[in-house]
């Protein structure tokens, strides 16, 4: 007699997925016309009809294992095809969503961070941070946080908030999120694999080094050059926006940790000239950043297939305030208006902060997620 299998829905995921994006789950019908559809489905138990059967049954367990919802791009070819209008990209997307907010640790900052009512307070952290350290660290008079800084004088942002200071916040924050990712990247690899084998996609075997190196550089190469997303039909133009805002914060991680090795093991201070080699990098991935934002806020606006959530604009203001905010900090200050300079670097580090502090909460997360899901299929030569 075949084994009796007993789904235990869980309704409230049901509910967040609906509220997350996925409202029109309920309309599936299961032709599967969506697997057919979709241009980067493997044949051997295709995404993303399997998904929605087990979404429309509540198997939250199973879903946020699964690595095949990292796998779709949200192309959105399958949301035109259905004939029902179930739209299974975006129900797709809200199970990443979900699944972010089920690895990150603590869950209730995954929590405030996916309800818009929290953002002022959100933003307000990294304000009063600032502000509280560059107090303290005045009252042992280093004078880290001026606001008296005299008129005339030369407009550099480190004259109002030191990058002593910068790097006292921002460096333990970035290795923060460093660390929650690990422990939620640690907990995903362990359900992934169990899920995996217990649904015959991969074997429990010992790991393969080797072979995880291959699949490792195959990942980052296909991230890198973007293959997946040319397979798409909808939404080809999402790649242009994609590869802007990737290629925009490789740059700028190059640039901060230049800029970094500069102050701290060269002992160069700034500011620096804009003829410098790693200043034209970075105003280049500044304006990469604000094209690659608007690029996302265009395609959200027109794409009428794609519902847009909070979590996907989250995403698009993130990356546009960073931009505008870090691009025009610097245009003030090239044309002599020093408190227009200063007022936006603190808001542009606000964002910094909150990227770094947020990524693992956030859809950025799909960073580490999606790589490590993809770096798992070709580890088990998914197909
Ligand atoms: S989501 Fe649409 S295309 Fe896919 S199985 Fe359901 S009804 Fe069919
Ligand atoms: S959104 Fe695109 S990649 Fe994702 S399941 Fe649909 S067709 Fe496939």
């Amino acid at each position: 007699m075949a084994d009796t299998y007993v789904a235990e829905p869980d309704l409230g995921f049901i509910k967040e997925v609906g509220a997350l994006g996925g409202a029109d789950l309920k309309k599936c019908y299961q032709c599967a016309t969506c697997s057919v559809a979709c241009p980067i489905s493997p044949d051997n138990k295709p995404f993303p009809r399997k998904e929605m059967i087990a979404a429309s049954w509540g198997l939250k367990d199973k879903l946020i294992s699964d690595y095949d919802i990292w796998l779709c791009h949200n192309c959105g070819d399958c949301n035109t095809r259905c004939p029902r209008e179930a739209k299974p990209g975006e129900v797709l997307g809200a199970i990443r969503a979900y699944a972010v907010g089920e690895y990150a640790t603590p869950k209730a900052l995954s929590k405030a961070i996916a309800n818009p009512k929290m953002l002022p307070v959100l933003l307000a952290i990294p304000a009063v941070i600032i502000l509280v350290m560059g107090f303290i660290f005045n009252s042992f008079g280093l004078n880290w946080l001026n606001f008296s800084i005299p008129a005339g004088g030369e407009i550099w942002q480190a004259n109002f908030i030191h990058n002593y200071l910068v790097d006292i916040i921002m460096i333990p924050t970035f290795f923060g999120a460093i660390a929650v990712f690990a422990l939620g990247l640690k907990r995903f690899l362990a359900d992934m694999h169990a899920q995996a084998v217990a649904d015959g996609k991969a074997k429990d075997e010992k790991i393969d080094f080797g072979k995880v190196g291959q699949a490792v550089v195959s990942t980052v190469l296909t991230i890198i050059k973007h293959n997946k997303f040319s397979e798409c039909g909808e939404n080809k133009e999402r790649s242009t926006a994609h590869m802007l805002v990737l290629f925009s914060f490789i740059g700028l991680f190059i640039v901060t940790n230049c800029f970094f090795i500069a102050e701290w093991v060269l002992h160069i201070e700034g500011p620096y000239s804009q003829l410098n080699p790693v200043k034209w990098l970075g105003n280049a991935a500044g304006v990469a950043l604000v094209v690659g934002g608007i690029l996302l806020l265009r395609n959200r606006m027109t794409k009428k297939d794609q519902a847009s959530s909070y979590w996907d604009w989250y995403l698009v203001g993130l990356v546009l305030v960073l931009g505008l905010t870090g691009m025009l900090t610097q245009m003030a200050r090239l044309a002599g208006m020093a408190g227009i300079s200063y007022t936006l670097y603190f808001v542009h580090l606000i964002f910094v902060w909150s990227l770094f502090a947020y990524t693992p909460f956030s859809k950025l997360a799909h960073l580490v997620y999606r790589t490590a899901a993809m770096t798992y299929a070709e580890y088990t030569n998914r197909q």
